[in-house]
């Protein structure tokens, strides 16, 4: 079998690249391969499902203003009956004293961008939202359009539906080696004894990015990180409560009649994940989170958690961002990984750019360059602040 283009990994951010490509009138082959059909593990579905503006680094909120634009004529581009529940309920991003240089120099960049952002002393913050309690914060930066949650299972089947028809190879099957002549990566073997001839392999492979790179004797510095999610229940509810980020990192936002939570893993000691291991840490919702909860919003010290789940994020330990495009010398081999949290929102801009880089030879879109392999090469750094 030979395949034009060989993406490795068929949840959301390769499901995303073989939509554009054939948007942008890529008529090769494509093969799109995934081990696990169901996606239960995938970071695409395990996700909060997010998406904000309010990043530090303007490449970052360009990827994701271009996602917000498609959220927002969805049926245009996906058919009458497309919805994924895109609730635009803003992100409230707090700090105390020593967060506030940076919560303001973010808030800089964003407005920069266009960002409906706006910055509060936190007097201001609880006139607009009178069930928060302002202990130890200075200011908060919340989103007044453009931010808010959706379903990421929706949107994943959303890519994958207009998928059918498009000449695709949809392939079940673990991706186990990839055979290298000198700069050119050749065949991609599956677990099943099959071997794809490829003109161009791309790494979609989200927490396992940096596994699949290592096949392809290609250092990538992206590893699963066990994050946990918790749902609890309120007496309380409010209907005007963004996605609020504690100072602490905890995040919490309402989910339909429920809220969740998160945020609570602790930088000491965080590695990379057992790639089986996706049970959730119940002691942090009860010794970290809960106690914040309760402070924050003092409605919150009732509360009844009913469930968890964890997932995996795609953690890129160099800079927690992107690492999008192709190896410098393997130029067939095509990044993109390493999204640390940010990934499901980037995912159509990041399939629309690399679609345009091999149909068109260059961005034309979404400016990746900033996001490329070099400074992996390098140990350079482009670092993303607001990491939730
Ligand atoms: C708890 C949690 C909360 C998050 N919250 C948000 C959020 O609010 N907003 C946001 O934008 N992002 C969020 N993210 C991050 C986001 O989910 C990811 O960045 C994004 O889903 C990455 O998509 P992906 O397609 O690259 O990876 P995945 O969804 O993990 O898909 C990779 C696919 O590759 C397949 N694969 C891997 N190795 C192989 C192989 N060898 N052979 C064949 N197939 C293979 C896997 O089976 C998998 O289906 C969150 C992640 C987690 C875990």
């Amino acid at each position: 079998m030979r395949y034009d283009v060989v993406i490795i990994g068929g949840a959301i951010v390769g499901s995303s690249i073989a939509y554009y490509l054939r948007g942008e009138g890529f008529s090769g082959s494509i093969a799109l391969v995934e081990r696990d059909p169901q996606f239960a593990h995938a970071a695409t579905t395990l996700s909060c499902a997010s998406i904000r503006q309010q990043f530090s680094i303007p490449e970052n909120i360009r990827l994701s203003q271009f996602t917000l634009k498609l959220f927002r004529r969805l049926t245009e581009e996906f058919g009458a009956d497309a919805d994924i529940g895109f609730r635009e309920g803003g992100y409230l991003i707090l700090a105390g004293e020593n967060g506030l240089p940076i919560l303001r120099a973010n808030h800089e960049a964003q407005m920069a961008e266009g960002a409906d952002i706006v910055l509060e002393d936190a007097d201001a913050l609880v006139r607009r939202f009178p069930w928060l309690s302002a202990e130890g914060i200075t200011a908060g930066a919340y989103g007044r359009s453009g931010e808010g949650w959706f379903d990421a299972h929706a949107m994943l089947m959303l890519f994958r539906k207009a998928l059918r028809g498009k000449n695709i190879d949809f392939i079940t099957a673990d991706v186990t080696g990839i055979e290298r002549q000198g700069d050119r990566v050749t065949s991609v073997s599956l677990g099943n004894g099959e071997r794809l001839e490829a003109g161009i392999v791309i790494d979609a492979a989200g927490p396992n990015a940096g596994q699949v790179a290592d096949m392809a004797g290609l250092a990538l510095p992206v590893e699963p990180r066990k994050r946990n999610v918790f749902v609890f229940e309120a007496r309380e509810k409010y209907a005007d409560m963004p996605l609020l980020v504690d100072p602490s990192g905890i995040y919490v936002r309402p989910e339909g009649s429920v809220y969740i939570t998160g945020g609570a893993e602790p930088e000491e000691g965080d590695g990379p994940a057992d790639p089986g291991d996706f049970e959730p840490d119940w002691p942090l919702f009860e010794e970290v989170i809960w106690p914040v909860l309760a402070t924050r919003i003092p409605a919150f010290e009732a509360i009844k958690p009913t469930r968890a789940w964890a997932g995996h994020y795609d953690y890129n330990t160099l800079d927690q961002n992107a690492v999008i495009g192709p190896h410098p010398e393997v130029k067939n081999f095509l990044f993109a990984n390493g999204f640390s949290g940010h990934g499901l929102q980037q995912a159509p801009a990041v399939g629309k750019a690399l679609a345009e880089l091999i149909v068109h030879g260059g961005y034309r879109t979404v400016d990746c360059t900033a996001f490329g392999y070099s400074r992996v090469a390098e140990g350079r750094a482009f670092r993303e602040l607001n990491v939730i």
